[in-house]
């Protein structure tokens, strides 16, 4: 018998008669019969705002259960809050001896099982069953179930409208095969859920509807839409369930005008048969809400979702500046300020920066995806080991990992041994790493290099992992490799000693991690545990990553950043809606894979009688979202603000349209617009760091990290944004320069600083064998051994004697040179050819004789890498200075006429004449140290670069003009980058902003930040 019940629907003409109507129906002044109640929300996070609304609605003077109740009693007691998937929970909970609820993952391996029968029984599908597939046939087989459709009526529906084109349409022919397939998968799956020890949402629900609960739920508040307007929303077999409940008494449906309006209320009438209405209680006088407009518009526009929060930080900041004083300062974590997006991402990401930039506390209840935490990004180096065979780059990195640890002789190998390990690795770019692991253990070098004890030890450790790797990978049933893939995670998790708040974090996404392995590994030893190999595995558990989420700390208070559907249970005193764009208000519905919408819609067309055509899905959602936003635009208390950016960061930077629903906004019943003029407005300092840059330094608002740089900062007496304070051990005239460096710091001050001042590493792209440096290392030592014995000059008549000389130092280079002995034979062959040529292509030797032959020059001797150290004088519009100098000269020509020329070889392009020091600097200073020769003075007569990437690798210093001229700009070039490192002014100017893109410091030296500027 079907227990007797009052279904009543509460319409509530906003969202704040719409709380005050939970509040007066779900607060008992009993708390034993509020066990009984549940109060149904979309999430947890409408949750969360609902208790702090209810909390507050308690205390204030006319709190609507006062009214309800004459008891006099002030207990107030509340009920269960629950989502719609928590509220199947609890009333499993209350059966009697039920069999177990079957967890999601569960589910999904008995799904998988029935796809495998289903294709062995000869049932083929259209489309191969990956691991992402199986969740989405589900979710499909849910929705069906939910919608009150069993998989006979699916077939029956499907199977006949497609039929009648199957003759014609490919299409209808592929979309039957795959109802066939799907249909089988269904019954083998219900089949299997029926034989296992447990139960999942569909069959609970049929016992519920036989069996009563031991302590049944009697009163439900449901103040979810249904699933045409929410995807949170009630399904049609949850309302069927409100309707057939044993035990249940009260059902009440709590909705606004707008929503019911949107098409809700004719649904629920005809969900809920002869359910009563009533009018929601409402404030006498409520205050109205005030529209702010800002520069005249009603909508506030900014460039991007960053600046939307920061702008929402400066409008906290003036309405706290005359506000309510806590402790020593202001009180800005107050939480009366909402912000409202439609979806959380990407603004919870970009609320720690913008809204930690401007020192302003916020609280979110929302969850982050698993996927996007690094200890997500560290799995997959495991895999990415055993998927590229002990690839170098992927070992190194995964011993390099700060989430794993690796002993050798009960100790973690360190950094710097995994760099040595690298190093060594390097040399041997074609071999196979496991077995150069094995030699490098097994045959220690005759000559050791200076690292090699740091190598061996990474080299340990590295073969530890390839073995315990390579068992896993040989395979195995699916729960052994997933156990075994827990083991090592667990073998070798870093220990975090868990005060830090980041490694609770980690902690936590570490565990929820090795939870989703665990669950996967019981699931399949419990109903299906196939052969797999790790490839299998590693994409199952992607997929499981991939759709879990962590929740963020949050316990500080401050401005609340919540989503359309939880704003409406929150109560505020300012509210701002931000992302206002077309894409997002309305959202589109998620669409299914399987079928066209339109057929999904006749299937689940509810009464196939009826007198309107049905609305689209998509139509019904669409005028639920409008409503919702009208909802919203009255939830403050006091003051609305609305914003929309321009530029879509997720959409590679892409102009976006304003949402139509922020038109005809002027007609909002209950609004006062209320201008703001921001130009007259008390200037705020919004960022920290303008705070630093333009205020009056107060040391207090920063600590840790931020205070032992500003102490650093303070220290100096100059903060303009180009000085750096970092200080200097020789400031004084005793700084030895080198041509080569100041001309780095003429490319860009910063790049200069990161590499000189703060010993950065440059990041710099992983080359194959040898790097462009070794081969510039061996080209000036082959030039030099040859010149060396070779006095005269070459021309046509003893080029080819000296081409077969430098042929003969360049073996001896190759062979003796302590980076070449390493190169293979191919290798090797590779780089003779480079140097001597080729049918093909001239080499780099070849090329500098043969130019040297045809410069016909006389040269009386060659001085080569000569080396230059010491004072010299320089030139400069405000007269001659000295500067210590220190640097080698690739070749000296000296001449018969007692000049002499400079030569600089460069493996790539020359660097910009208007740019370069080193020739005129190197010229002049040769002059100078020439001078003191017993065959001196010699003057300079000219200097050029022999730069292999030009087609003429002649390029000189003096191309038109004066070769004092080009002196002289060389020198006041020098002297004015020599003031600038006195100075300590490193400001990022890129002389040739291309260059930046193939700059090792262009991560940290904040570019981007100084061009906005
Ligand atoms: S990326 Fe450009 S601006 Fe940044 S340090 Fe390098 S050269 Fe300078």
């Amino acid at each position: 018998m079907i227990t007797p019940r009052r279904t009543r629907l509460l319409r509530a003409v906003d969202l704040r008669a719409f709380q005050r109507a939970i509040a007066e129906v779900a607060s008992y002044n009993d708390p034993w019969t509020a066990q009984d109640c549940v109060v149904m929300v979309p999430t947890h996070v409408a949750t969360e705002q609902l208790k702090r609304t209810l909390e507050y609605l308690s205390f204030i003077p006319d709190n609507p259960k006062q009214h309800a109740t004459d008891t006099g009693s002030q207990l107030i007691a509340w009920p269960h809050f629950v989502t719609r998937r928590a509220w199947y929970t609890l009333m499993h909970g209350r059966l009697k001896n039920p069999l177990r609820l079957l967890t999601d993952v569960e589910r999904e391996v008995l799904l998988q099982s029935a796809s495998e029968d289903t294709i062995r029984s000869g049932v083929e599908p259209p489309f191969e069953v990956r691991p992402g597939l199986l969740p989405e046939i589900l979710t499909f087989y849910d929705i069906l179930r939910r919608q009150h459709k069993t998989v006979n009526a699916f077939e029956r529906v499907v199977t006949e409208q497609l039929e009648r084109d199957v003759a014609l349409d490919r299409g209808a022919r592929r979309l039957l095969e795959q109802t066939r397939f799907l249909v089988s998968v269904f019954r083998h799956f219900e089949q299997k859920i029926e034989e296992s020890d447990g139960l999942d949402e569909h069959a609970l629900r049929a016992l519920l509807l036989t069996n009563p609960c031991l302590q049944p739920v009697r009163h439900v508040v449901v103040t979810v839409p249904d699933q045409a307007a929410s995807e949170n929303g009630l399904w049609p077999a949850d309302f069927d369930l409100l309707t057939r409940l044993p035990g249940l008494e009260r059902v009440d449906v709590i909705a606004t005008e707008q929503m019911l309006q949107s098409g809700l209320l004719e649904r629920i009438r005809e969900r809920l048969p002869g359910i009563e209405e009533e009018q929601c209680s409402r404030l006498t006088d409520p205050t109205p809400v005030r529209l702010m407009m800002v520069d005249g518009k009603r909508c506030r526009v900014v460039r991007d979702r960053e600046e939307e929060l920061i702008a929402v930080a400066k409008d906290v900041k003036w309405a706290r500046q005359d506000g309510p004083e806590s402790g020593d300062g202001v009180d800005i974590a107050d939480d009366s300020t909402a912000v409202v997006f439609q979806r959380p991402l990407p603004y919870l990401y970009l609320a720690k920066q913008a809204f930690g930039a401007c020192g302003v506390p916020f609280e979110t209840f929302d969850a982050l995806p698993l996927a996007a935490e690094p200890y997500a990004a560290a799995l997959d180096l495991v895999f990415a080991c055993t998927a590229s065979k002990f690839a170098r780059a992927d070992l190194v990195a995964l011993l390099r990992s700060p989430h794993f640890k690796f002993l050798v002789d009960e100790s973690a190998v360190t950094y710097e041994e995994v760099s040595a390990l690298d190093r060594h690795l390097a040399q041997f770019p074609y071999d196979d790493v496991p077995i150069e692991l094995k030699r490098l253990l097994r045959e220690p070098p005759a000559e050791p290099s200076p690292d090699h004890d740091l190598t061996q030890r990474a080299a340990r450790a590295a073969l530890k992992a390839v073995e315990e790797l390579t068992h896993l990978a040989s395979g195995g049933r699916t729960s052994v490799l997933l156990t075994s893939v827990l083991q090592f995670l667990t073998n070798h998790a870093t220990v975090y000693d868990g005060t830090d708040s980041v490694d609770r974090r980690l902690l936590q996404v570490r565990a929820t991690i090795h939870g989703v392995l665990h669950d996967l590994g019981s699931a399949h030893v419990s109903h299906h545990d196939p052969e797999s190999d790790l490839g299998e595995v590693w994409a199952n558990i992607r997929v499981w990553i991939e759709r879990r989420a962590v929740q963020l700390e949050s316990d500080q208070g401050g401005v609340q950043l919540l989503d359309a559907q939880a704003a409406c249970y929150g109560c505020f005193s300012s509210v701002t809606i931000v992302g206002l764009i077309e894409k997002d208000w309305p959202q589109q519905r998620s669409r299914s894979i399987f079928y066209p919408s339109l057929m999904l819609e006749q299937l689940f067309q509810s009464s196939p009688v009826s007198e309107k055509p049905p609305e689209s899905s998509q139509v019904a959602r669409n005028r639920a979202e409008r409503a919702r936003f009208r909802d919203l635009l009255g939830l403050s208390n006091d003051q609305l603000r609305l914003s929309i950016f321009t530029l879509d960061h997720l959409d590679q930077d892409a102009l976006v349209n304003p949402s139509t629903f922020i038109e005809n906004l002027e007609t909002l019943p209950g609004t006062e617009v209320s201008p703001v003029d921001e130009e007259a407005r008390h200037p705020v300092r919004i960022k920290i760091d303008e705070a630093l840059m333009l205020g009056t330094v107060d040391p207090s608002v920063v600590q840790e990290e931020v205070a032992e740089w500003l102490s650093l900062r303070l220290a100096s007496n100059d903060l303009s944004e180009s000085k750096r304070s970092f200080s200097h051990e020789d400031q004084s005239e005793g700084i030895t320069f080198s041509p080569t460096r100041v001309e780095r710091y003429l490319a860009c001050p910063f790049k200069y600083f990161a590499g000189e001042e703060l010993g950065l590493e440059e990041e710099r792209e992983e080359f194959s064998r040898v790097s462009p440096l070794e081969r510039g290392t061996w080209l000036h030592e082959i030039l030099e051994e040859f010149y060396k014995d070779w006095r005269g000059a070459i021309n046509d008549e003893n080029i080819d004697l000296a081409l077969d000389r430098c042929a003969g130092v360049m073996e001896k280079v190759l062979t003796t040179h302590k980076t070449a002995q390493s190169l293979p034979q191919a290798e090797r062959t590779l780089e003779r050819s480079l140097f001597l040529g080729s049918i093909a292509k001239r080499g780099l030797i070849d090329r500098v004789l043969r130019f040297d032959a045809e410069q016909g020059l006389a040269v009386v001797d060659r001085l080569l890498e000569h080396k230059l150290k010491g004072k010299f004088k320089f030139k400069s519009s405000s007269g001659t200075r000295s500067v210590s100098l220190r640097g080698v000269v690739d070749r000296i020509d000296l001449l018969p006429d007692h000049t002499f020329r400079v030569v600089d070889y460069k493996l790539g392009q020359a660097p910009n004449p208007k740019l370069a020091v080193q020739l005129p600097i190197y010229a002049v200073c040769s002059e100078q140290d020439l001078a003191d020769r017993p065959d001196g003075p010699w003057k300079v007569k000219d200097a050029y670069y022999l730069a292999f990437k030009k087609e003429r690798l002649e390029a000189p210093m003096v191309k038109k003009g004066e070769l004092e001229q080009a002196l002289d700009d060389g020198q006041q070039r020098f002297l004015e980058a020599v003031d600038g490192i006195f100075q300590q002014e490193f400001p990022v100017r890129p002389a040739e902003p291309f260059n930046c893109k193939y700059c090792g410091y262009s991560t940290v030296c904040r570019k981007e930040y100084v061009e906005d500027s």
